[in-house]
């Protein structure tokens, strides 16, 4: 049996829609069907060659939901049930993730880098990927439960939490990133600060109610006339990096997501010390911040924004994120 896959044949090309060989059930592995495989930064990185540890010819894509397609007693999934995955797989017994980091486990295989990923039909997932759902719950936003909504809440705990009043600034924020950040903060009782590059763009962020809304490159004047922020979710990277320090209040933190052209950035030392700034790193998500993410939609307080596009126009996907035309993430349906 054949089905439809975005397949990667070597590093530095651009991936193309092929018919693969569906995968064989094997030990250790189940089987599941892709429902939904939304489109991350990350993907676009993987085929410019940016990972070069990814292991070609490779089927992309990493954050999906699925229905398992067969049964299996030992591991307590049955033929259509509803899952939500990590975007990896781990070993289980290292020093990470015997302490709940299992987003740092060197043995970490990652979806769409190392093993084949999931734009396609059917994937192989290890059980401990999977997270079998008691509830019903869309399968736009069961396909960014981790990379995109366990990620930020990572980032966030990771970087000391938010507490309700706080005001938190968040770049990129029409983005897949940016626009359920905005979301998880406001959950959280943060004050919200969207940073957007265009009109059109704020009037889509408007979706969100965030109590404030920057349009335009130089925003850290405006956001120091709000008093300044207690965190940053940088969704950019560079080319918003150093106003989003200098929005940053004395004792502010700043957590790092993106890195959309992969730049070094000019850090002042003497800003950081002075102000006793911090700036956290954020990878992926964990076991843990996948189950509050659950939470936090069963209490409806987040819901899953974008646009749907079938797996087939994945080149046309691409062309939407790359240019900034895309609106929220991109949820591919095959
Ligand atoms: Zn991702
Ligand atoms: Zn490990």
């Amino acid at each position: 049996m054949y089905m439809k896959a975005v397949l990667l044949k070597s590093l530095g090309e651009r991936p193309s829609i092929t018919d693969v060989e569906e995968p064989i059930e094997r030990d250790g592995w189940i089987k599941l069907r892709i429902l939904r495989s939304a489109l991350c930064y990350r993907d676009i990185l993987t085929y410019k060659g940016m990972f070069p540890q990814a292991k070609t010819p490779l089927i992309l894509g990493h954050e999906f939901t699925g229905i398992v397609s067969g049964d299996y007693p030992e591991y307590g999934f049955s033929n259509g049930d509803q899952v939500l995955t990590l975007p990896y797989t781990y070993c289980g017994e290292c020093e990470y993730c015997l302490t709940g980091r299992e987003n740092l486990c060197r043995r970490r295989e990652w979806y769409g880098e190392h093993i084949h990923g999931s734009h396609t039909e059917y994937i192989l997932v290890k059980p401990q990927s999977i997270v079998k759902l008691d509830i019903n719950i869309d399968p736009n936003y069961a396909s960014i439960a981790s990379c995109v909504i366990g990620m930020i809440i990572n980032g966030i705990d990771n970087a000391g939490g938010v507490e309700e009043g706080d005001k938190v600034l968040v770049t990129g924020a029409s983005g897949g990133v940016g626009i359920h950040a905005l979301q998880i903060a406001k959950a959280y009782g943060a004050e919200t600060i969207a940073v957007t590059r265009s009109e059109e763009k704020a009037k889509f962020i408007e979706e969100v109610s965030p109590d404030h809304i920057i349009v335009g490159g130089e925003f850290a004047k405006e956001v120091k006339k709000l008093g300044g922020v207690d965190m940053v979710i940088e969704s950019v990277g560079e080319p918003t990096f150093n106003q989003s320090l200098r929005s940053l209040k004395w004792g502010g933190r700043m957590v790092v997501i993106g890195n959309v052209n992969v730049k070094n950035v000019d850090l002042q030392l003497g800003l950081i010390i002075l102000r006793q700034n911090s700036i956290y790193g954020t990878l992926s998500s964990t076991r843990k911040t996948l189950y509050k993410a659950i939470k936090l939609y069963r209490l409806g307080k987040l819901r899953a924004i974008g646009m749907e596009m079938k797996l087939t126009d994945f080149d046309k996907a691409v062309e939407k994120m790359e240019s900034g035309e895309s609106r929220g993430r991109i949820f591919l349906k095959p």
